[in-house]
C-alpha cells in the first residue's frame, strides 16, 4: 500500500479528503480494536456519553498501540467520567455560543470579527463545547455570508476577519472562495484568520485546490492551528504546514491545557518544540472550557501556572504559549 512508484500512484490517487473524512472511526468497539485494547470496552459510556466518538484514521495511526493513557486516544474517546456531574461544569458555559449560532458573526473584540463558518468538525474532541452544541452542518448558507458581510462593511474598525467553527475547513474550498470574493470589496478588511483543527487532525484537507485560493488572497493569512500534544504530529501535518506557509500564511497554534493529556513540563516543552519545527509558533494555552463532562481534565489554575513558568524557565520566549481563559464579557481572552 505504501508504494512510492509513480505507476501505483497512477493507478490509485490520493483519496479525496472528503472521503477521508467520511471514513473518520466513530465506533468505539472499532478504535479499540485497531488499537489492540478490547479490554477496555466494557469500561465505555453508553451512547458515547452523548457525544460521538468520531476520529479520522490518519489521527489514530498516530496512537501508540496498546496504550491505554495515550495523549491522542484520551482527546477523543468517550469515558465513563464524562457522566458524573460536577459542580461548577455545566452545559450553558457555553451560554453566549445559541447567540453565536444566530448571529453567526460575532465582535466582541476591537478590530476582529468572528465568523462562524461551519458547524462541523472531522473529530470530536471530548473537552469542547460542541459536546452540547450540535450545530447545524451547514452554517454559512449565501443568506449568512450576505449578513456577514454587510456588518463588515459598515464597520470600517473591523481589520481582521476571523473563520472560526466547528471547523470553518470543513466547508469545500468553493465555499470558501464565495466570502472571500465578497471580501474584496472591504478594503478595511486587510487579514483573514482561519482557526482550525484540520490540518493536524486531516492533513489531506490542505491540498492544492485549498493552497491555490489561500496564496492568491490579497490579505495578509494568519492559520490558527490546534494541537495539544508532540505526537499529533507526522510528515503529513509537517507537509500540510509547509504549504501552508508557502502560501504565505503565519502560522500559530492553540492548545488546551488537559489533565492526563499534556500537563506535564516535558510534554508542553516538547509540543512547543515540535510546533517550531512544523515551522507553527505557540500562541495560546487555554484553561478547560468548563463545559459538563470534561471536568477529569481540568488542572487548576495554581499547576497551570507552575507549568507555564517551568517552560519559561527552559524555552525562548517564542516558545513559550501565552496562558488564558475565555472570559463571558471580556474584551480580550484573559491573561492567568
Ligand atoms: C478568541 C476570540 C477572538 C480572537 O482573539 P485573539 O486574542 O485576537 O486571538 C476574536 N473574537 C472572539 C469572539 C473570540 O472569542
Ligand atoms: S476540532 Fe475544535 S471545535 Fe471541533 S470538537 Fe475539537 S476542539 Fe471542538
Amino acid at each position: 500500500m505504501i508504494t512510492a512508484s509513480p505507476s501505483a500512484r497512477l493507478s490509485s490517487p490520493a483519496p479525496d479528503w472528503r472521503q477521508l473524512w467520511r471514513e473518520a472511526i466513530t465506533d468505539p468497539a472499532e478504535l479499540l480494536e485497531l488499537l489492540g485494547l478490547d479490554a477496555l470496552a466494557p469500561q465505555l459510556p453508553r451512547d458515547d456519553a452523548g457525544f460521538a466518538l468520531r476520529v479520522p484514521r490518519g489521527f489514530v495511526a498516530r496512537m501508540r498501540h496498546g496504550d491505554p493513557r495515550d495523549p491522542l486516544l484520551l482527546q477523543v474517546l468517550p469515558q465513563l467520567a464524562e457522566l458524573e456531574d460536577v459542580e461548577g461544569f455545566s452545559t450553558d458555559a457555553v451560554g453566549d455560543l445559541a447567540a453565536r449560532e444566530s448571529q453567526g458573526l460575532l465582535h466582541k473584540y476591537e478590530g476582529r470579527a468572528l465568523l462562524i463558518a461551519s458547524g462541523s468538525c472531522a473529530v470530536n474532541c471530548r473537552y469542547c463545547f460542541r459536546r452540547h452544541f450540535p450545530y447545524g452542518e451547514e452554517m454559512a448558507a449565501a443568506g449568512q455570508w450576505r449578513q456577514a458581510l454587510a456588518h463588515l462593511r459598515a464597520d470600517p474598525s473591523i481589520t481582521e476577519l476571523i473563520l472560526s467553527g466547528g471547523d470553518p475547513l470543513a466547508l469545500a474550498t468553493s465555499k470558501l472562495e464565495e466570502l472571500t470574493r465578497g471580501l474584496a470589496e472591504l478594503p478595511h478588511v486587510i487579514r483573514l484568520r482561519i482557526h482550525t483543527r484540520l490540518p493536524v487532525v486531516l492533513p489531506d484537507r490542505i491540498d492544492e485546490t485549498f493552497l491555490g485560493w489561500l496564496s492568491a488572497l490579497p490579505l495578509q493569512k494568519v492559520v490558527v492551528l490546534h494541537a495539544n500534544h508532540a505526537n499529533e504530529f507526522d510528515a503529513a501535518v509537517d507537509a500540510a504546514c509547509a504549504g501552508l506557509r508557502a502560501a504565505g500564511a503565519t502560522l500559530l497554534n492553540q492548545a488546551v491545557l488537559l489533565r492526563g493529556i499534556n500537563d506535564r513540563e516535558d510534554a508542553l516543552i516538547e509540543l512547543s518544540e515540535r510546533l517550531f519545527a512544523a515551522g507553527v509558533l505557540p500562541y495560546y494555552l487555554h484553561q478547560l472550557d468548563r463545559v459538563q463532562g470534561a471536568a477529569h481534565f481540568e488542572v487548576d489554575d495554581d499547576r497551570a501556572l507552575a507549568l507555564v513558568e517551568a517552560m519559561r524557565a527552559r524555552l525562548p520566549g517564542y516558545l513559550v504559549p501565552r496562558l488564558v481563559r475565555e472570559v463571558a464579557g471580556d474584551t480580550s481572552k484573559r491573561p492567568l
